[in-house]
């Protein structure tokens, strides 16, 4: 047995398909003042999957997780964590749950074994028992050798392999991650999607926030796309893709000196004027024009003729969805 795999043999890896829903939801919502900023959220987590709730910045995926946590008290809603009912009996829950929360919060002070030390005791267990599981959630998160290294010495992608070490100290049924990989370079967020790809085919369950379609694409198993405190859709990405958009797009963009161009033109212009009858949906952003479509054999022989026109065929993909439903408009 490797190092990792001793690590993540929970004692919650079996039968995940039989354990009861580490998370279920029902009619959650929170008002701050006179904002309703979740309104009326139903969710429900199947155990061993990874669950990702998507939206864009101010939909509500923090207040979301911070009440299903207790550590917001909503205004309305059932909540059921690790089978506990919350708030009421949050604290007892949180025991059997992981917290990776969006800002490091690990001890300065501390050197990386400490700070698993001193977090592994808030759980109730004994620093021997502590010792014995901290060579194994420093090697998970490849950080065997900086055991004895300072925080302030950690690269960023460092520190978020130590948090989420440290949120496995108690073995938990959940694992709970709020914008796991924001802030890191693309090796750093490989590294954290291959320690959590582990966790998850462990039997982990995994409630994870993000605003990265990528990231959202590649780990879960079921998402919801949140906008507003509501919930836009939801299902597993292959099923939100087929639900919600056309399964083809063509982007015609770039500078382009073709004839019979409307002044100022572009090739999104020429395309506006020439591919969006032939397409499902059609769109313009920028100096690229998105075409929708259902099939996209005759708008690409169109293309085709064009030449020195610049496009690209791909199948729909989760971005796609999540511009059309929550629109290509800038959020602060
Ligand atoms: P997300 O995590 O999707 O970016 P949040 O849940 O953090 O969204 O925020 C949803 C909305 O609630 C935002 O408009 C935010 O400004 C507001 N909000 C969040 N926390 C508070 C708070 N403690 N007091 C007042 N407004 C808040």
């Amino acid at each position: 047995m490797t190092v990792a795999e001793r690590t993540l043999s929970s004692p919650h890896s079996t039968a995940a398909s039989l354990r009861p829903s580490p998370l279920l939801i029902r009619g959650l919502t929170k008002r701050y003042g006179d904002t309703e900023v979740v309104r009326g959220i139903d969710l429900e987590l199947r155990a061993g999957e990874c669950f990702t709730l998507l939206g864009p910045n101010g939909a509500g995926k923090t207040t979301t997780l911070r009440c299903a946590l207790g550590l917001t008290a909503p205004d309305a809603g059932e909540i059921r964590l690790c089978g506990e009912a919350v708030p009421e009996r949050a604290r007892e829950a949180r025991m059997r749950v992981g917290i990776v929360p969006q800002m490091d919060n690990l001890d300065p002070d501390f050197t990386c074994a400490e700070n698993l030390l001193v977090y592994g005791r808030y759980f109730g267990l004994s620093d021997a028992e502590i010792k014995t599981r901290i060579p194994d959630l420093l090697a998970f998160a490849g950080l065997e050798n900086k055991r004895n290294a300072r925080i302030q010495s950690l690269s960023g992608g460092m520190k978020r392999r130590l948090t989420l070490a440290r949120a496995l100290i108690n073995q938990p049924e959940l694992l709970v991650l709020d914008e796991p990989t924001t802030g890191l370079d693309p090796q750093a967020r490989h590294l954290i999607w291959d320690r959590l790809k582990q966790l998850i085919r462990s039997g982990t369950t995994v409630l994870l926030t993000t605003h990265f379609m990528d990231e959202a694409e590649r780990l879960s198993d079921q998402l919801a796309i949140l906008d507003g405190g509501r919930m836009l859709a939801g299902g597993s990405p292959r099923e939100v893709i087929a639900e919600h958009i056309e399964p083809q797009v063509v982007e015609v963009f770039g500078d382009w000196n073709g004839h019979d161009l409307p002044a100022g033109g572009g090739a999104a212009a020429w395309a506006s004027a020439h591919a969006a009858a032939l397409s499902d949906r059609f769109e313009i952003s920028g100096e690229t024009a998105f075409c929708y479509l259902h099939d996209a054999a005759p708008l690409l022989a169109h293309l085709a003729a064009q030449r020195g026109l610049r496009y690209l065929h791909r199948p729909a993909n989760l971005e796609d969805v999540f511009l059309k439903l929550t629109g290509r408009d800038l959020r602060d």
